[in-house]
């Protein structure tokens, strides 16, 4: 395969910049442009809803994954406020909103998720808001303070972690979420529980198994919910994070083959030779796990552009990292490594301390290997306890569960 002269990357989040950065430490010394729709420098989204939304961590501290300065040093074309309209695979060329269109040899498709929007009456009140942005933390951080009343619809990541923010500026804080725990599908009931008690504990209004009819609105503005029983909660805002879809609109105009994400395999090469997918929008065909799976991650947008890059320019590297994730919740810090199905989010086995929220989560499938684990608040262990999950044997839970057992022993 001949090298190609130019790549072109579209998208400004973490997968994007990774993918610049990965081919230069490849040796890639052709042309790299990157398409980045925001006006900020290429930035990761988690402190948006963690350090940075408590004001505590900077932006560009936290946040923003190279200065300026290296986009220039490393010789990288850098295009914010730019977006890609249209990609033309028989002419090699991306569509821009502004200048002329980009030619590539190579691409590289990073353009993430869109944050779901709520399917009833009042959802485009003023005062109601999503969380993807910097804008959007910012305006969320503003909501905060004590004697402030504030909705969260939806008990996913997003909906916890500003729940734990937003009380930790002494803000009223009710929670709606339609499953009867938060975080029920990813983590079982089990697990679930712990964070339902700890957000309990920090005084969030936790509604379970609880629809939403309306966001009630007066001239314009959001001034709470009405619940599908007809109880109304007066707020000051609302947050809504129910989840997201992958943006795949460029992908699917473009033809490429598309379900549930961006199709990939498992060196993240689309139905196209000459296109590729990371991040949020890649559906993998993942050689370990041995199905697909798309992962919306920080460390799926961190990880899969060195894949992506190696393979692009003519490796035959696949990539076999299992999804990881963390979360900070007031004093609860924990790491999940692997992907537990539904069947063994129902036999979940721990070692430690439950009550006291220090100990290690373990997801066993039917024949007792372990799918997932989870440490929390216990630090420094994941990498020993990591080949338990990538070794996937069958391991008794009496042995996972006994402390007395060395971690290199299992
Ligand atoms: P999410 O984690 O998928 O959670 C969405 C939650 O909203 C789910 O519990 C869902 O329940 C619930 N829900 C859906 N429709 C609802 C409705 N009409 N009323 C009430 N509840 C409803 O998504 P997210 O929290 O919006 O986060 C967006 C993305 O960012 C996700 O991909 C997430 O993984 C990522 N993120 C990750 C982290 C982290 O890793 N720490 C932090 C923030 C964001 P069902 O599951 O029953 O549908």
């Amino acid at each position: 395969m001949a090298a190609p002269e130019h790549v072109v990357i579209i998208g400004g989040g973490l997968a994007g910049a990774k993918t610049a950065e990965s081919l230069r430490e490849q040796g890639f010394t052709g042309a790299v442009s990157l398409v980045a729709g925001e006006k900020h420098l290429p930035y990761e989204r988690p402190p948006l809803s963690k350090g940075y939304l408590a004001g505590e961590a900077s932006f560009n501290e936290s946040a923003v994954v190279h200065q300026a300065d290296w986009y220039h040093d490393h010789d990288i074309d850098l295009r914010l406020h730019t977006r890609a309209t249209g990609i033309d695979r028989a002419a090699h060329e991306v569509g821009l909103d502004q200048g002329e269109p980009l030619r590539y040899d190579k691409l590289v498709l990073a353009t993430g998720s869109l944050p779901r929007t709520l399917p009833v009456p009042g959802a485009d009140a003023e005062g109601v808001h999503t969380l993807r942005t910097r804008e959007d933390s910012d305006h969320i951080r503003h909501l905060f303070g004590p004697g402030r009343r504030l909705v969260v619809i939806g008990a996913g990541w997003i909906g916890l972690e500003v729940a734990a923010a937003a009380r930790g500026a002494e803000t009223d804080v009710t929670v709606i979420e339609a499953a009867e725990l938060p975080l029920l599908r990813v983590l079982g009931p089990q697990m679930a529980t712990v964070f339902a008690d700890l957000h309990r504990e920090h005084g969030v209004d936790l509604r379970l198994g609880t629809g939403l009819a309306a966001i009630t609105v007066r001239d314009g503005r959001a001034v709470g919910v009405e619940l599908e029983d007809g109880e109304r909660i007066d707020a000051d805002a609302v947050v809504v994070g129910i989840g997201v879809t992958p943006d795949v609109a460029l992908a699917e105009a473009a033809g490429l083959e598309t379900d549930n994400g961006v199709l990939v395999d498992a060196s993240l090469r689309t139905s196209d030779p000459d296109i590729y997918a990371v991040g949020d929008i890649a559906n993998h065909d993942h050689p370990v796990l041995g199905r697909r799976i798309r992962v919306e991650h920080w460390a799926t947008a961190l990880n899969q552009p060195r894949t992506a890059a190696a393979a692009l320019l003519g490796g035959s590297d696949t990539f076999t990292e299992l999804p990881y994730f963390f979360t900070d919740q007031y004093d609860l810090g924990m790491e999940y490594l692997g992907h537990a199905t539904s069947e063994s989010t129902a036999q979940v086995v721990t070692r430690g301390d439950v009550a006291g929220r220090e100990f290690v989560a373990f997801w066993l499938d039917g024949q007792g290997r372990v799918e997932a684990v989870m440490p929390v608040n216990t630090w420094d262990v994941l990498d020993r306890i990591k080949p338990v999950v990538t070794r996937r044997r069958a391991i008794a839970p009496e042995r996972l569960a006994d402390p007395a057992i060395p971690w290199e022993e299992l």
